[in-house]
């Protein structure tokens, strides 16, 4: 009997992340616009609406004390952000224009050259780069970094950034968003309030704009919650990355496809490498593969780690020494799995959350800033006096649909898809694609979710690497590189559905990069199901378990990875 991890749901729904405000009213705090997340879309949306408040005063005024608060889950800006990252200037440009150059931002250096590799085990083929992923003029960044220069520039301009601060309900009152309430701290495993617990609160906003990124659950609440998902489901990839200082500069990008990868269509695996330079002594490298693969033993962070035993893989990271390590899912569905429409009384929704990046191209940060400051346009519009807030923000959607950011992804519309049919079927009508501009095939692909994927299990685990601490290294090592201290007794945000199969158990348990689930020996049960143990504060908040059957939700504020440098 196939066994898939859809058939074993977890104990969440999206009525858990939506409630009536709570507080009496004079102990809500009041914004103009509350933003959850402080990612580039979020970022971008503030900073805009600081540009505006500057040029409108007056206006501003009327947004009260906070006009514009960012709320992050991260310890600080830019710990929770983890990218490639070689990034498109383009939506930054336009964000700054006039205010700041390309040559101000925090960017490690401009792409000077570029190669594809394809890889067999002992052999790099190089092979043509394809027109989606050419990265002339492109620049190389840590989205971390990224982030906290982003923030800094967001305060600058009257914003209020509040790290250590988790969303964790949309506040919706009589069919409108009204601001969203944050999460308690200091509590204990089982929920108990300890010496140092602080309640959540509820913010009230006239507008709020959710930009929490990929598997956002306030995002999924509301798309559920008002009709705005589409047809096609979602589905996402996992994408594991180390940074390094290396002996000698790597002085191109590189991507590879094949191996570790199987082509076989049976296994379903997608994905490749991507290897920056990171100005002239650092590298980073990362491994990303499509989250609808079958093979309960397939571990992204292990395929990383024998992808870095390839020969000419070694050659560039050897002398060198790791620096962090992290993982994040991205989305994928692309264009058909965009929502209907990305707003809803008092909301607008960007960046990943929506899913708006351009897969073969592996970009979505300058769809992030760009989704980020349309939206701060059209809740700009809804404070104009007589301005209808409906209106408004449905022009939110009009300029998304008007803009590049539309015409590149619809360009790439089926992409992902066509590779649910196999490394070398999908290749081919990727090109045929790409030279149709998106016109091709002319009725869309049709998208199967992630955790709807029948189970396999094979020996794959058998070959990866054994860690020896000085190119190749186990989970719980790297979640230490990520700078995760979480406390232990923090209580549970991880959902999963309590006894399943032991191939759904085996799944996750290779899946999480983070060593966060363990099947003990020996313990199926007469039901035939096993229970799975969790370490949750392992977790690095990649979201990886979303796709494949549990629920990440959002944790304490302040918990989770430190990245710095991804
Ligand atoms: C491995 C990998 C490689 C990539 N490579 C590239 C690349 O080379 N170039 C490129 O352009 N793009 C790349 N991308 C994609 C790019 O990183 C994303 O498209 C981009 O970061 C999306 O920005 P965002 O602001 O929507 O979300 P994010 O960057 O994910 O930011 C969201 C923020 O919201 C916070 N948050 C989420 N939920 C809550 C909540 N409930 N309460 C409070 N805070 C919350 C998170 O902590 C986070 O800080 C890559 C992605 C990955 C994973
Ligand atoms: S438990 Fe955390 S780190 Fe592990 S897969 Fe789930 S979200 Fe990712």
């Amino acid at each position: 009997m196939s066994v898939r991890p859809a058939d074993y749901p977890a104990p969440w729904s999206a009525s858990d992340a939506i409630a009536p405000p709570t507080d009496p009213v004079d102990e809500r705090i009041d914004v103009g616009v509350a933003i959850v997340g402080a990612g580039p879309a979020g970022l971008a949306a503030a900073i805009r609406l600081g540009q505006l408040m500057e040029e409108d005063p007056a206006t501003a005024e009327r947004l009260g004390e906070v006009p514009v608060a960012v709320l992050e889950k991260g310890k600080a800006p830019g710990s929770h952000l983890l990218s490639g990252a070689v990034v498109n200037p383009r939506a930054l440009q336009v964000l700054f224009r006039g205010r700041k150059r390309v040559d101000e931002m925090p960017f490690a250096g401009m792409v000077h050259g570029e190669s594809v590799l394809f890889l067999t085990k002992r052999r790099a083929i190089p092979i043509p780069t394809p027109p989606t992923m050419v990265n002339d003029r492109n620049f190389v960044v840590s989205l971390s970094q990224l982030g906290r220069w982003l923030s800094e520039e967001a305060e600058s301009l009257g914003a209020t950034v509040l790290p250590e601060t988790a969303a964790t309900q949309l506040l919706v009152d009589g069919g409108r968003v009204v601001g969203v309430r944050t999460g308690d701290r200091g509590r204990g495993r089982g929920g108990e309030e300890q010496a140092n617990f602080e309640p959540g609160s509820d913010i009230a906003a006239r507008v709020t704009i959710l930009a929490e990124g990929t598997q956002g659950t306030l995002t999924s609440a509301a798309l559920s919650r008002f009709g705005l998902a589409s047809e096609q489901p979602q589905v996402w990839a996992l994408g594991v990355k180390e940074v390094w200082r290396v002996a000698k500069p790597l002085d191109r990008v590189i991507h590879t496809m094949g191996w570790p990868l199987r082509a076989g269509k049976k296994y379903r695996e997608f994905g490749g490498s991507f290897i920056y330079p990171v100005g002239d002594d650092m590298v980073t490298i990362g491994m990303v593969v499509g989250l609808d693969y079958r093979d309960a033993a397939l571990s992204v962070h292990d395929l990383l780690q024998e992808l870095k035993t390839h020969p000419s893989v070694r050659r560039i990271l050897d002398g060198g020494e790791r620096l962090q390590w992290g993982a994040k899912t991205i989305p994928e569905g692309g264009f058909v799995a965009l929502p209907k429409r990305f707003h809803a009384p008092g909301l607008l929704l960007c960046g990943d959350g929506v899913g708006l990046v351009n897969v073969p191209a592996l970009k979505g940060i300058h769809y992030a800033v760009e989704s980020g400051r349309l939206a701060a346009e059209a809740a700009w519009k809804s404070f104009a006096r007589g301005a209808s807030s409906r209106e408004s923000l449905a022009s939110y959607d009009e300029s998304l649909r008007k803009s590049w950011l539309w015409n590149d992804l619809r360009e790439v519309r089926n992409m992902r898809q066509a590779f649910g049919r196999g490394f070398y079927v999908g290749g081919a009508l990727a090109s045929a694609m790409t030279v149709t501009k998106g016109n091709f095939p002319p009725r869309d692909l049709p998208t199967e979710r992630d955790a709807e994927q029948s189970l396999i299990s094979t020996s794959r685990a058998s070959s990866y690497p054994a860690a020896d601490g000085k190119l190749t290294f186990d989970k719980l090592s790297s979640v230490f590189a990520s700078g995760n201290r979480t406390r232990d007794d923090q209580p549970n945000h991880i959902r999963i559905a309590k006894r399943v199969p032991r191939e759904v158990a085996e799944l996750w348990t290779n899946m999480c990069p983070a060593h966060v689930y363990e099947v003990p020996d020996g313990a199926v049960g007469a039901d035939g199901l096993v229970e799975v143990q969790i370490a949750p504060s392992n977790c690095v908040q990649c979201g990886a378990i979303t796709a494949k059957g549990g629920r990440l939700t959002p944790p304490e504020g302040g918990s989770g990875p430190e990245y710095t440098l991804t």
